[in-house]
């Protein structure tokens, strides 16, 4: 019989990140014992640990997921990389890499934030559920391997394996220490790119307030069990209203 990690364990992989960091703090507030797990460390903590190395190392990975029930997968290159190479390397095969590790590691839960990217071609989707189906044609490489990375995970839930898995999808996040969103629209702005609408002012689009995705997470992972209707399935994550521009 395998022994069983601590349910108040859990690994952050990404945790240095924007949405990652957000999401150890509030795992913390909540009791959990959290590692982090990241190529580049950027802040301390009480009650966190932290594993510097790249998630496509199993070995690396097996070192931060030891005793870890929950594994929390919010990794990734950044969009703006535009580096085809490094995403299907981190998002495909290292997430593969991932379920692996957390095989080995006996860890019960993976839940990976995905992308509302991953169901958009390119034209308007208003209200959607999550019985859209993937795109077809998705609208860059980094949402291809997010597509991927989204199949492999959900594919991987196996209640023989006491394995469980979800997928969470956020579309643009924002909040305090964005490194992206916001900063890009303001340089832009400062330098008298935003002078033009395109359209008639009423187009929409989501944001999502960061605490309410990290909510979203930890909902996920804790209502996440055997015979549960969550089991292997995607959840668009957004605030009540849309953003209006
Ligand atoms: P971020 O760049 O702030 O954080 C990503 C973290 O992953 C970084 O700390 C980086 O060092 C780490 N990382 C990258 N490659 C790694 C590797 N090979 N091994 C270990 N760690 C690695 O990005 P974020 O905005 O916090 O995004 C987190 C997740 O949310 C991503 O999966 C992204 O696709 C998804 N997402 C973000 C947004 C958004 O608006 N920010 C929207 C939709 C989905």
């Amino acid at each position: 019989t395998r022994i069983r990690p601590s349910n108040k364990r859990c690994a952050v992989i990404g945790g240095s990140g924007f949405l990652g960091r957000h999401l150890v703090e509030r795992l913390v507030d909540r009791g959990y014992a959290v590692a982090v797990f990241d190529i580049r460390q950027t802040y301390e903590l009480p009650g966190v640990n932290f594993y510097q190395g790249d998630l496509c190392d199993k070995h690396a990975l097996l070192t931060a997921l030891k005793d870890v029930s929950i594994v929390f997968h919010c990794a990734s290159p950044a969009p703006a990389s535009d580096d085809r190479a490094l995403f299907q390397r981190v998002n495909i095969d290292g997430t593969r890499t991932v379920i692996q590790a957390c095989h080995e590691a006996g860890v019960q839960k993976l839940v990976l934030t995905s992308s509302a990217s991953v169901v958009f071609e390119g034209s308007d989707i208003k209200n959607a559920k999550e019985d859209l189906p993937y795109a077809k044609r998705p609208i860059d490489y980094y949402t291809e391997t997010k597509i991927q990375q989204e199949k492999l995970v959900l594919e991987a839930c196996s209640k023989e394996m006491d394995f469980f898995t979800i997928a969470i999808r956020p579309h643009g996040i924002f909040g305090p220490r964005d490194p992206q969103l916001v900063p890009i629209l303001v340089d832009a702005a400062r330098r008298g790119k935003m002078k033009f609408i395109i359209g008639d002012g009423s187009n929409l689009v989501d944001f999502t307030y960061v605490e309410n995705v990290v909510h979203g997470h930890i909902l996920a992972a804790e209502r996440l069990k055997a015979d549960s209707p969550l089991c292997a399935q995607a959840y668009h994550i957004t605030n009540d209203e849309p953003v209006r521009f």
